[in-house]
């Protein structure tokens, strides 16, 4: 061996070595990632995902304090955003907010949402207008604004709902929940077709029933649901993991992941109008 070819033989083993324990480019480093709801629940679970990726999050939730908590630990690199969804004035002053601290947005995840439960003739017409403002007209204000904001920056960028299972399947004693469930999904695949030549995908992520860390799960929704299964509420999480195919119950971080797919383009930069669900795979014939 000559002397340059021994100190190949003896060096560059080492130097691959240092290389593999490299750490490998995060995949959302430099994007800004915009996620209602995300003063707990699955919303906050959402930015801990995003944020191991390196992306700069940004909790908008109408409980300003929550979502301040959830950004805190983020530092520079967090801001947390009060917001009502139901509000257009609102949810343009958080944009604005958020341009202004981070000069624009890449990520928008619309989660903020309730949950109730009544027969059809015991729905109340405020009932029924409460949850479709929250989520049908909200998920439509949220996304509108983006709309706006990622065609002004011509960058391409992600919107990602979670809807619900709920969206494909009825929902027992749950039909203003679930109608404006099923109308988030399709709203997304309208504005998958709308954002396609703009690079602006849009895509849904479905969980079915997330009962740890969800305050939706601490709130009456959860005695309704076990009125609607004819079962005590402390059954519920039995029920729900028996009913799957894969004999699991859904995680919060189990939904943080599939957003964390279709925020990353390089997980599913050429996925639009796609819907995930994250349900444990239930039986062909399942109906709740
Ligand atoms: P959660 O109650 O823990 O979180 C929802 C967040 O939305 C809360 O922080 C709340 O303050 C916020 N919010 C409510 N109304 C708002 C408004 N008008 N403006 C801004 N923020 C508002 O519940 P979660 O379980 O984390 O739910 C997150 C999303 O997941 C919801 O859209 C929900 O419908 C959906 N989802 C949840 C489950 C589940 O079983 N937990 C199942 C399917 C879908």
């Amino acid at each position: 061996l000559t002397a340059a070819e021994s100190f190949a033989v003896e060096y560059w083993p080492l130097e691959l070595y240092k290389l593999s324990l490299a750490p490998a480019p995060r995949e959302l480093a430099g994007k800004v990632a915009f996620v209602t709801g995300a003063a707990g629940g699955i919303g906050s679970s959402i930015l801990d995902a995003l944020a191991a990726e390196g992306a700069v999050v940004v909790a908008a939730d109408i409980d300003a304090a929550g979502a301040s908590r959830t950004a805190e630990p983020f530092g520079d690199e967090g801001l947390g955003v009060s917001m009502d969804v139901t509000s257009e004035a609102a949810v343009a002053a958080a944009y604005r907010a958020v341009v202004l601290r981070y000069g624009g947005v890449d990520v928008v995840v619309s989660n903020a949402g309730i949950a109730s439960s009544a027969p059809i003739e015991e729905t109340t017409v405020a009932e029924w207008d409460r949850n479709h403002a929250i989520l049908t007209r909200g998920y439509f204000l949220v996304a509108r604004e983006a709309f706006k904001l990622l065609r002004r920056q011509a960058t391409g960028g992600s919107v990602v709902f979670v809807a619900s299972k709920n969206a494909l399947v009825a929902g027992k004693n749950a039909a203003a929940y679930s109608s404006a469930k099923a109308a988030e999904l399709h709203l997304a695949r309208c504005l998958a077709e709308e954002g396609g030549a703009a690079r602006i995908r849009v895509n849904t992520v479905n969980p079915d029933a997330v009962l740890q860390g969800s305050r939706i799960w601490g709130s009456s929704w959860r005695e309704e649901r076990a009125a609607a299964y004819d079962i005590a509420p402390d059954e519920l999480e039995d029920h729900y993991r028996a009913r799957t195919t894969l004999k699991v119950n859904i995680l919060p971080e189990d939904i943080a992941q599939a957003v964390l797919h279709f925020a990353s383009p390089v997980r599913s930069g050429k996925s639009t109008g796609n819907v995930l669900n994250v349900d444990g795979g239930v039986p062909a014939a399942y109906s709740r």
